[in-house]
């Protein structure tokens, strides 16, 4: 007989804890280190997370509130939402997509989730097969890897070129493929990178991934949000080339991450989603999930039809100027290099020199040094696939910003090595 207090026939899903170095885990680590240096008073300086909402100035447009305040005003949305999502979302949705596509989408394409966060992790689940993997970026966002790891999915990364302003890098990405390469994912405009992707660069891609037999993610959460010369292009154009899935959300562009309110489009003339069973699966798997609230979902059509431009122009004009400042700082810190200036999304990478620095050993190391002597805490690479690089989110409160940057300044010149 086997010891019975021994022995238990379950245990942990191991790609659960696949990350060695997540988000949150790097985060408590250098909140730690500034409470365990009880000689710092600094106040604290976040410039690790992407909340648009942490700056003041960026603030929803009371189109937004309105329309949430009519829907749960009226008796019509207290039921439960059809799994897919309510009509008239998904139709108010399609239209505003099919404004920048050479075609129109059908409602039938779109597919309410919680967030982008929920279309992630959908589209994962459903193309995820025994013996399957999935091409990411490099750095990329870690929502895709925890989740790939959790359904299974082998995870493989082709290279992101700073040189070449963040573009793929189209022969990792051929290199990497075999027949059993479902997919790959592209974010533009980037978090982490803060890059736009040119129209030419997105054919390019859309045609390797064409010759590959693989489909398109587009992760265009931070879709129009681009403030520098490439205007924002989807991915969808190139949909007669290759079938495109779209993920969208309100989060970032309506400064609303908190009303979990996204979608995933697909986007195939061809109709190669439906003759794989993809869209079929992509509909089951929204039957055995959550949805997002039904009167969130009705104030969907006056959020997307009413909000004016001077709305979306103004928050431009504020990332604009936060990558302004950013970037001259950046210039004048010796060992750190931000080789694009942002032009889109709400995040940069900056490199870390290291012929220019001393005492410092890694990225890591960097994060935990700065927000010990600093109160300033930046994300390091590793967390999101590039070691020796810092993440730093440009929407915070403008205050912030430069306050951290002046330390950061400091903390390096402290860290200088002389030559
Ligand atoms: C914020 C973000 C998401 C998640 O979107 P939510 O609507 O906040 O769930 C997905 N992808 C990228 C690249 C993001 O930055």
């Amino acid at each position: 007989m086997d010891n019975g207090s021994e022995r238990w026939n379950f245990q942990g899903n191991k790609g659960l804890n696949a990350s060695t170095v997540s988000v949150s885990g790097v985060y408590s680590m250098l909140m730690d280190s500034i409470s365990n240096n009880v000689d710092n008073k600094k106040p604290l300086v976040r410039l690790c997370r992407v909340d648009p909402t942490d700056n003041p100035l960026l603030r929803t447009t009371h189109v937004a509130p309105d329309a949430v305040a009519t829907a749960a005003h009226s008796i019509n949305f207290n039921c439960y939402p059809p799994t897919v999502g309510l009509p008239d979302a998904k139709r108010a949705i399609a239209n505003y997509l099919s404004s920048d596509l050479p075609y129109q989408l059908s409602p039938d394409n779109v597919f309410l989730t919680v967030g982008g966060t929920q279309a992630i992790d959908i589209i994962l689940h459903v193309l995820a097969r025994p013996g399957a993997n999935i091409l990411l970026p490099r750095p990329g966002y870690p929502l895709y890897d925890a989740h790939a790891a959790c359904c299974l999915l082998e995870v493989r990364y082709f290279d992101l070129s700073p040189e070449r302003g963040w573009e793929v890098d189209l022969h990792s990405l051929e290199a990497l493929a075999d027949e059993n390469t479902v997919a790959m994912v592209i974010i533009n405009p980037s978090n982490p990178c803060g890059n736009v992707c040119t129209l030419q660069h997105l054919k390019k891609v859309a045609e390797t991934a064409r010759k590959l037999g693989i489909c398109v993610i587009s992760d265009e959460v931070y879709a129009h949000v681009a403030f520098g010369s490439n205007p924002f292009v989807p991915m969808g154009v190139f949909a007669s080339i290759v079938p495109v899935i779209t993920i969208g959300s309100l989060s970032k562009r309506w400064l609303v991450p908190g009303w979990r309110i996204g979608w995933i489009a697909t986007m195939d003339p061809h109709e190669i989603f439906q003759k794989t069973g993809i869209k079929t699966n992509i509909i089951s798997y929204l039957e055995i999930t959550s949805d997002p609230p039904t009167f969130m979902q009705a104030a969907i059509p006056q959020i997307l039809e009413r909000t004016n431009d001077d709305f979306h122009f103004k928050n431009l004009n504020m990332m604009r100027e936060a990558a302004n400042i950013f970037y001259d700082v950046c210039k004048e810190i010796p060992c750190l290099t931000c080789p694009h200036k942002p032009e889109g999304a709400m995040a940069a990478m900056v490199k870390i020199n290291f012929s220019k620095v001393k005492d410092i050993v890694d990225d890591l190391d960097f994060c935990v040094k700065l927000a010990k002597e600093e109160s300033v805490i930046l994300l390091p690479g590793v967390t999101v696939g590039l070691k020796n690089w810092l993440r730093i989110s440009l929407a915070v409160d403008p205050s912030d910003l430069e306050e951290g940057l002046s330390r950061m300044k400091a903390f390096s010149l402290r860290y200088a090595k002389m030559s």
